[in-house]
């Protein structure tokens, strides 16, 4: 473990929780409580967080098999096999990657965790959402990643800690301007339309001011750019996005509380 002063092991976090859904190790006392609030008012949660990741795998086999050769993973959690890079590296084998994420204990894991291939290289950054230009000139990624050549940029379910006062259209747009024609980008995001409006608003209350969840026509208003084509069905329930490419059978739309988004650059 960290004895960095900065990995508060008394809150929940947003990225030690997830790992609890998933059946993880690396989490604490608050995040198991702050998990088990959100299973009794969403008792699919862990389905949730299970799906958003199945639609992870299924997005980065997509670009890697597309051609894409590089990948900026921002949101990355903590690491939960299979990663980006062992999906990607898989298909090609010189794949790169550069994870990025903001809680300095998922840096922790991912260092001892996040190995490439031979050829490939994996790399990772402590670097927030929030600052897209910071990302963008870390020398970690200028020395990565080639941003003239199409990079796969993914955003799972992270946006949704972006608050509207922090402006997530236009993080996204500083991002989507980087990166050449032809880069695929990957997004999920909690919504709450397939949810009773009561179960929302639980929900809401245990995620505080951590949290906004948007509607399907929210993100879509988010991906609305003259540079972008939607890819597949569009904004849709990370459930039904490419079903038969997915582990069977597929849940309801109800028990996911996530839509995806897939668009290519051009
Ligand atoms: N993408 C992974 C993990 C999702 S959990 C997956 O889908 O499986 C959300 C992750 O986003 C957490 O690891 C959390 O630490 C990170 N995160 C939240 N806000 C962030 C921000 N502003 N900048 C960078 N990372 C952030």
């Amino acid at each position: 473990m960290s004895d960095d002063p900065r990995i508060d092991t008394s809150v929940a976090h947003p990225a030690r929780r997830y790992d609890y859904l998933l059946g993880g190790k690396d989490n604490f006392e608050a995040d198991r409580r702050s998990a088990a609030e959100i299973v009794k008012r969403h008792p699919t949660a862990r389905l949730s967080a299970q799906e958003n990741r199945f639609f992870m795998h299924r997005a980065v086999r997509y670009m890697a098999r597309r051609g894409i050769r590089q990948f900026l993973d921002i949101g990355t959690g903590i690491p939960t096999s299979p990663n980006t890079h062992e999906i990607a590296q898989e298909i090609e084998p010189a794949a790169r990657i550069v994870y990025v994420d903001n809680d300095p204990l998922v840096l922790v894991h991912a260092r001892a965790l996040l190995t490439g291939t031979e050829q490939g290289r994996t790399t990772y950054i402590e670097a927030d959402l929030r600052d897209p230009a910071k990302i963008l000139a870390d020398s970690e990624v200028r020395d990565t990643l080639d941003l003239t050549e199409p990079v796969g940029l993914l955003l799972i379910a992270v946006l949704h800690f972006i608050r509207d006062d922090d402006d997530p259209a236009a993080i996204l747009g500083t991002l989507i301007d980087a990166l050449p024609a032809g880069s695929v980008v990957a997004a999920s995001h909690a919504t709450p339309e397939y949810m009773p409006a009561e179960q929302v608003a639980t929900l809401r209350a245990v995620m505080e001011r951590q949290w906004r969840d948007r509607t399907g026509t929210e993100l879509r208003e988010l991906f609305t750019r003259p540079d972008l084509r939607l890819l597949g069905p569009g904004i849709q329930s990370v459930a039904r996005w490419w079903p038969d490419e997915a582990p069977q059978p597929r849940p309801a739309v109800e028990s996911v509380a996530s839509n995806g988004v897939m668009a290519e650059i051009r």
